[in-house]
């Protein structure tokens, strides 16, 4: 078993207490690496690189062309140690076959794009000149430009389920605007992010700039989110850890880039063929066994059609889901991350029968899988959107089918949660799912399917977050606007 360490101000360095800790494989229980179990003292070193590197290091003033050089070369790194991080993926995320598109190529198509977009991104505009009164009465001729620094010193705080695909989306904008930053990884998964760290030290980006730290309590973002020297936060992960990191950061008034939880909608209209939609709409209980923030765990179809659409979401699960270590690439559903995850899955389940939905099929752990932390592929039917099966976010395999009687029943529906990250709707006439999706209060709504997550605007209404990911809109996030005005 490798032993790791982590990387702060170009060093590779163990916890200052020396304390490890060891990764468990979630399919078998095994430990996979060990790493470092790091606190207070190794993230304030780190916040201290980042903050010298940002204050006095090139750079923040290197130029955009030089730094779209670096992502240039750290997507083709990244390229080439595919096989490696797909291993880690499997290992140590429970990452099946299906997931590695999205897991692994992705991120590769994520950081040319923010190389592209750091060549071409208006960290300079000038407005027109305007006439304007100095305070004396007299005219004067202003100019004035806007100038998009980079935001400063970041504290990233990714979460562990698509782990890369999460980084890549704080890194690239991070490095494309000249921040500096501290990634604090998942606990469950810091090993992906120690190798971008080995992929840094390879692109020879300067000392400070890029840092992890990691470590198993939660006092390692508390820290970043303290410390004074730290400018921004960007974090991916619950709605509940969020609104602590907001609290939190109020005191310094950062910035505060929030990714969290979602319970969102796909809404399936009476054009479209229950055939195909059974696969599509039972998807949350595969594709990553659920644990997926856009993943649409409510699934809303007209009450004529709902027992028709269960049973083929039921028929496909119980004939092609396999379930089992995703090491093996035929294994459609894999395990939960973690012991009190499944615990967790498993009591909504309960709730779910105890608050009176259909259970139609698993409900339980499933048989022959004695080690590792598996749920069997649950469908709920008859759901009322007031169980907390239809409230709260599970992330774990299941999926709750609430029929509806019209569509602005669907609309009403889909729009009545606290959360509202993503959206689907399945239907073959394009322009009544415009109209449709311009009423959901979603970030993202997917049409039959349709996505370009590497340029488009990634990001939740409501509680499911603040600021938007992926493309222009990423960059954005990560600079500050200063206006300089002059008068000639
Ligand atoms: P989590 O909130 O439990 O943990 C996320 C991270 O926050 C961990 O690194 C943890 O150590 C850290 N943390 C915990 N308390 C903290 C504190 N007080 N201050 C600073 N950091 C603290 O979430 P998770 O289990 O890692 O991730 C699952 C969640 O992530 C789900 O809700 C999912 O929907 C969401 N998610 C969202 C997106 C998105 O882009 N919107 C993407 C993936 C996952």
């Amino acid at each position: 078993m490798k032993s790791h360490r982590m990387y702060v101000n170009g060093q590779w360095v163990e916890a200052a207490s020396g304390r490890t800790r060891d990764l468990p494989n979630p399919a078998t229980e095994e430990p996979v690496a060990r790493v470092p179990d790091a606190g207070r003292e190794d993230m304030r070193a780190a916040i201290l690189a980042a903050r010298r590197a940002f204050d006095e290091g090139p750079w923040p003033r290197t130029t955009p062309a030089g730094r779209a050089r670096v992502l240039e070369r750290f997507a083709d790194a990244l390229e080439r140690r595919k096989e490696e991080f797909r291993r880690i993926l499997v290992a140590a995320h429970g990452a099946e076959a299906m997931t590695h598109p999205i897991q692994l190529d992705t991120p590769v198509a994520l950081l040319r794009n923010y190389a592209e977009l750091a060549r071409r991104f208006p960290f300079e505009e000038t407005l027109p000149v305007r006439e304007a009164r100095d305070p004396l009465g007299g005219a004067a001729l202003v100019t004035s430009l806007v100038n998009r620094q980079p935001a400063g010193v970041c504290g990233l705080i990714p979460t562990w389920n698509f782990p890369l695909f999460v980084t890549v989306q704080k890194i690239g904008p991070a490095l494309a605007t000249g921040c500096t930053f501290v990634i604090k990884p998942s606990p469950f998964g810091p090993l992906v992010d120690l190798m971008l760290a080995e992929i840094a030290e390879e692109c020879e980006i300067p000392p400070g700039v890029f840092n992890v730290v990691c470590g198993e309590g939660p006092e390692l973002g508390m820290e970043l989110t303290e410390s004074p020297l730290v400018d921004k936060i960007s974090f991916t992960g619950a709605v509940s850890t969020g609104k602590r990191i907001m609290q939190s950061c109020a005191h310094t008034l950062k910035r505060v880039h929030l990714e969290l939880g979602g319970k969102s909608a796909m809404i399936v209209l009476d054009d479209w063929d229950l055939d195909s939609a059974g696969p599509i709409a039972a998807a949350p209980t595969y594709f990553h066994a659920g644990q997926g923030c856009a993943i649409t765990t409510r699934v809303l179809v007209n009450r004529e059609r709902h027992d028709a659409l269960v049973e083929r979401m039921a028929g496909f699960v119980r004939n092609l889901v396999k379930v089992g270590d995703p090491a093996d690439p035929s294994v459609f559903c894999g395990p939960l991350i973690r012991a009190e995850r499944r615990a967790a899955v498993l009591e909504y389940i309960e709730s779910g029968r105890e608050q009176g939905a259909e259970l139609v099929i698993g409900g339980g752990r499933p048989e022959g899988l004695e080690r590792g932390w598996f749920v069997e592929p649950t469908i709920f039917a008859h759901v009322k959107n007031d169980m907390r099966i239809a409230r709260e976010e599970i992330f774990g395999p299941v999926v709750s089918v609430i029929p509806f009687e019209d569509e602005e029943d669907a609309v009403r529906i889909a729009n009545d949660s606290s959360m509202g990250l993503s959206g689907g709707i399945l239907t073959r006439d394009t322009a009544r799912a415009l109209t449709l999706a311009r009423r959901l209060r979603t970030g993202t709504v997917m049409i039959n399917g349709a996505n370009d997550i590497v340029h488009t605007p990634f990001g939740g209404f409501k509680e499911s977050g603040i600021g938007r990911e992926s493309g222009i809109f990423g960059l954005h996030e990560f600079t500050e606007t200063q206006a300089i005005t002059w008068r000639s």
